[in-house]
C-alpha cells in the first residue's frame, strides 16, 4: 500500500492519499489546501475511489467541496458526526469558516462495502468519545490504523468540544489497545506511532486498558 501524508491547514491535519496497486485512491480527511492534495492525486496518476473521515471537525473536511468538484466521489462519515458537520456550529473563526457540504453520495461507514479489494482492504472501528460519530479505519492486511482524532502519538484526542465525552474516549482506546502491537498508527495531527509504543509509554491508552 502507497501512503502519502499531506499536513493541511492551520491545524496542522494530516490528510493521507492511500493506494494499492489499482489506480484508485482513498483520500482520507481532506482538511484543507485541495490544490495540494490534488497534487499529489495527479502527480501519482490517481482517481479518488472514496473521501473516508474519520470524523466531522471542521480542520478534517474543510477541503472535501473543492476536491470533490475536482474528483467526485462517495463520503463515508458516521451518521452521528454527519449530522453537524455541515452546520454553522462547525466553525472555528478566523482559521475555518463552515464547511460546504458537497453534493455527494454520503455513506455510513458500516454500510460502504468499500476498501475489499486485495491489499486495501479496511475495517472501520467505532472510537466515539473525541466526537460522537468518531471512527478509526484499520487497514488489516497492512496493519495501518488511522486514528483521527482519537488517539495521537503520547496523547488523545480532546474531550471537552460539543459531543465530547471522557469515559466513552476511554472506551474506544481500551477498543485501540487490543489490535496488536506492531501497528502502526498514523493520527490526524503529529508524528505516526505505533500501537505497541503507545501501549508502552501513552498514559491515556494506559488508564483506558487499565
Ligand atoms: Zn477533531
Ligand atoms: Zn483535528
Amino acid at each position: 500500500m502507497n501512503i502519502e501524508l499531506i499536513p493541511v491547514g492551520p491545524f496542522e491535519v494530516n490528510c493521507a492519499v492511500v493506494w494499492g496497486t489499482e489506480k484508485e485512491a482513498f483520500v482520507i480527511d481532506p482538511g484543507f489546501d485541495a490544490a495540494d492534495i490534488d497534487a499529489v492525486l495527479k502527480k501519482n496518476g490517481l482517481a479518488v475511489a472514496a473521501y473516508l473521515l474519520t470524523h466531522g471537525h471542521m480542520d478534517h473536511i474543510h477541503a472535501l467541496a473543492d476536491l470533490h468538484r475536482m474528483h467526485p466521489a462517495p463520503v463515508c462519515i458516521h451518521a452521528d458526526d454527519l449530522r453537524w458537520a455541515f452546520e454553522e456550529t462547525n466553525q472555528f473563526l478566523p482559521y475555518y469558516s463552515v464547511p460546504e457540504k458537497p453534493d455527494a453520495e454520503f455513506i455510513h461507514p458500516e454500510r460502504s462495502g468499500l476498501g475489499k479489494s486485495p491489499g486495501m482492504s479496511f475495517q472501520t472501528l467505532e472510537t466515539p468519545g473525541h466526537t460522537p460519530g468518531g471512527v478509526c479505519f484499520y487497514f488489516v492486511d497492512e496493519k495501518i490504523l488511522f486514528s483521527g482524532d482519537t488517539l495521537f502519538k503520547g496523547s488523545c484526542g480532546r474531550t471537552d468540544l460539543p459531543g465530547g465525552d471522557g469515559r466513552v474516549l476511554a472506551q474506544s482506546l481500551k477498543k485501540l489497545s487490543v489490535l496488536p502491537d506492531d501497528v502502526k498508527v498514523y493520527a490526524g495531527h503529529g508524528a505516526a506511532t505505533t500501537l505497541g509504543h503507545e501501549k508502552r509509554t501513552n498514559f491515556f491508552m494506559q488508564q483506558a486498558a487499565g
